[in-house]
């Protein structure tokens, strides 16, 4: 069977929400049924599928929505790309490959954008996690976002990244990972003119900004995938390495053949190679989601008893069928997005008459407003996270070094 390839999901608006249950409406009551739903036995439609899964435990599935609160933007949200750059269509993966100017534009972009995503750090919804996982309530997550935040914010919890990870490259001859900070640096050796742009650019503030209209009037568009789009800019100028590894010993390819792997003077890639091409260690579009990391998905919702949804409106398919794959294992559904979720009447169908969260929950809030209501809420039910209460998401700096951590 040919594996489902990354489309770009609908674009369109989706209708909004029936709030479950219907007090669900404000944070309060949001977080009243969704401490119901996390404690609640486990269903008792569940199928338990295999010896490793605990019923009572929660799986989390997040996406865009989660990290806008920290400045990154969305999809369908407000001030989200679909909504402020109608234009937007990201790069497919076998143009990527294929074409030596496409890749110069894609880096161009990705170099101005890379700052922006650098500086950015997890928000007190993913710290929320933390504590659940702290908790024994969430065994797992598994996230849409590229940015790392989750791996940052909580790394004692199981992450599977289902689209990849913005923090390294990957070779798509010999699939090395080259961490993107080393890959930054050689772009802006490679690219001195760019490189004084991005510093003017980052004095001006442009990138400060949350706003993505601020950031537009100063000539600067940003896109979720950390993608920054300057109009008229001289892409065809723009060089980027070839592989190191692969530069340093051209393999032979799968037919035999020497590949050549051929850079300028100053180690920008020439368009005659044949291997070496680094590509972002995410599932780009129009390419599939690896056997191994489908398979280790499919597992941590196998190995759960409910699903929580955050912040996706569920649209790219690799997502939206573990959602559907939660719900034919019988496990609650409970989904926390401000917006539609493409068809979600599906995951709330007969339900019991008077269930308050235990059953399912649907609210239409941001992650942030409510996760950390909802652990506050779980304490004073008696739930120990057995760790220092503070928020760390006032302490920038302590963040930063693990992210360096993460990259290094
Ligand atoms: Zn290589």
């Amino acid at each position: 069977m040919q594996k489902p390839l990354m489309r770009i999901p609908y674009t369109g608006p989706l209708p909004p929400p029936n709030i479950i249950p219907r007090n669900a409406n404000t944070i309060t009551g949001a977080v009243a049924a969704l401490s119901r739903f996390l404690t609640a036995p486990p269903s008792p439609s569940l199928s338990l599928s295999h010896g490793g899964s605990d019923p009572q435990s929660t799986v989390i599935l997040s996406g865009a929505g989660i990290s806008v609160a920290s400045g990154l933007a969305d999809y369908r949200g407000t001030n989200g790309t679909y909504r402020q750059n109608k234009t937007y269509r990201p790069i497919y993966y076998h143009e990527f490959l294929a074409n030596h100017e496409a890749r110069k534009r894609y880096w161009a972009r990705s170099f101005l954008g890379w700052t922006n995503l650098h500086k950015a750090k997890p928000n007190s919804a993913h710290y929320a996690i933390k504590n659940l996982g702290d908790m024994g309530i969430v065994r797992s997550v598994i996230t849409q976002n590229v940015d790392s935040f989750h791996s940052i914010a909580h790394p004692d919890i199981p992450t599977l990244e289902l689209h990849g990870y913005l923090r390294a490259l990957r070779c798509v001859t010999c699939h090395n990972d080259l961490p993107r900070e080393t890959f930054q640096e050689s772009l802006a050796s490679l690219n001195p003119a760019w490189a004084e742009f991005l510093t003017e650019v980052i004095a001006s503030g442009a990138l400060d900004t949350e706003n993505p209209a601020e950031r537009s009037a100063r000539g600067v568009k940003t896109n979720p995938d950390g993608d920054v789009d300057i109009p008229g800019a001289p892409y065809s100028t723009f060089r980027y390495p070839a592989c190191p590894r692969c530069l340093a010993n051209p393999p032979i390819s799968g037919d035999g053949t020497q590949t050549i792997v051929e850079v300028d003077a100053e180690g920008g890639l020439e368009p005659t190679s044949t291997a070496g091409i680094l590509k972002p260690a995410v599932v780009m579009f129009g390419e599939s989601i690896t056997n191994t990391v489908k398979e280790a998905a499919e597992q941590a919702i196998d190995g759960s008893g409910k699903l929580l949804v955050l912040g996706t409106s569920l649209a790219t398919y690799s997502a939206w069928r573990l959602a559907r794959r939660a719900k034919e294992r019988g496990m609650p559904v409970g989904i926390l997005n401000l917006g539609g979720v493409r068809g979600e009447e599906a995951f709330f169908q007969d339900l019991p008459m008077a269930q308050q969260g235990e059953a399912a929950v649907r609210a239409d809030m941001g992650t942030d407003k409510v996760l950390p209501e909802l652990v506050n809420q779980l304490r004073r039910s008696g739930f120990s996270t057995n760790v220092d209460v503070s928020d760390p998401a006032d302490e920038p700096h302590t963040n930063n070094t693990i992210f360096k951590d993460v990259l290094s």
